[in-house]
């Protein structure tokens, strides 16, 4: 157990946390985070939190009972909790939006751990590196980001943070690319280019290309015409945030083409495991979650 945690004299018998959202009932977190919670013996219930717009408030507020360790915050929320925390981190801050509060001493603090987690799926899946402060890096690489909605925002600052060789932002609206270019601008020195016609696209050597829009969650088509992915190297490596679906269309384009392509599973699993070492100040047991989300 945390020191923060070891300090808390519960008035029930368990601590608690959970996903703040509305819906929440789809949520894969509980299983993750129970799974964790129980591998190391912690004395905690992840609860589901069906969260309305005009109780968010109130509920925010309960996270600074004693007996709460704090909690995940899903759609619509992510942007609407900012004005409710007493901290909000720097990254987050840039990001405008919080996945992530964490209950201290009375203090509400707000953390964002969906753009980091990307950035260890990706690591997971061998592109990248992590230097001895645990810092990632993807210099070398061009990123093309499909999308320019809220998960988007958060890859982008995550991708511009590790320091990819260009920004390629693709939106079905150019003007929300073009929003989301110029904010990264701001912290960013490489190139960002915003686009919305897919055939404007160009080849580059050691591409990652990342699905953060929503297209192939519903319905069996792809962000991408196929006719655009075949111009990609070989090496080129195909990213969809999407995880249910796990086989997205564009995920079976990019692998029938002999790309190498990964679902958003490893995404969820280590935005979660950040947000469990958040709360407990403990090493996340990631494997026992991986299991838990199978
Ligand atoms: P938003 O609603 O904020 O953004 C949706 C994005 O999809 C926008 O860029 C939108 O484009 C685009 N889009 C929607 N419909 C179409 C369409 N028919 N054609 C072209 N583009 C379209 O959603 P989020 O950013 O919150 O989520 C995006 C995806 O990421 C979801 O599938 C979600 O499940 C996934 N996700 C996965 C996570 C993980 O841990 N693996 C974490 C967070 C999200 P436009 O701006 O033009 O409307």
């Amino acid at each position: 157990m945390s020191k923060k945690g070891q300090q808390r004299s519960s008035t029930l018998p368990y601590l608690r946390v959970g996903l703040i959202g509305n819906p929440v009932a789809h949520s894969y977190s509980p299983r993750l985070q129970q799974a964790a919670l129980d591998e190391l013996n912690i004395p905690a219930r992840y609860e589901l939190w069906q969260t309305p717009t005009e109780q968010l408030l109130e509920r925010v507020r309960s996270l600074c009972h004693k007996d709460c360790l704090g909690a995940n915050v899903t759609i619509p929320h992510k942007e609407a909790v900012l004005p409710f925390l007493d901290k909000i981190d720097p990254l987050a801050e840039r990001i405008g939006a919080v996945n992530t509060i964490v209950h201290d001493d009375d203090y509400l603090y707000g953390y964002n751990t969906d753009a980091p987690g990307l950035l260890h799926a990706l690591l997971e899946h061998g592109i990248g590196s992590m230097d001895t402060h645990g810092h990632i890096s993807l210099r070398g690489y061009t990123a093309i980001l499909l999308g320019a909605g809220g998960a988007a925002r958060g890859a982008a600052f995550g991708l511009a943070g590790a320091q990819v060789e260009r920004l390629i932002i693709l939106n079905r609206h150019l003007e929300r690319a073009q929003l989301l270019a110029t904010d990264i601008q701001q912290t960013y020195e490489g190139p960002v280019f915003s686009l919305s016609d897919p055939s404007f696209l160009i080849p580059h050597t050691s591409s990652i290309i990342i699905n953060a829009t929503s297209v192939g969650l519903h319905e069996d088509v792809s962000p991408l015409p196929a006719e655009v992915l075949a111009h990609f190297d070989a090496d080129t490596f195909v990213y969809d945030m999407i995880y249910n679906p796990i086989q997205t269309h564009l995920l079976l384009q990019a692998r029938t083409m002999g790309l190498r392509a990964a679902n958003g599973l490893s995404m969820l699993l280590h935005q979660g495991a950040l947000a469990f070492t958040l709360w407990t100040c403990r090493s996340a047991p990631i494997e026992v979650m991986r299991a838990a989300l199978m």
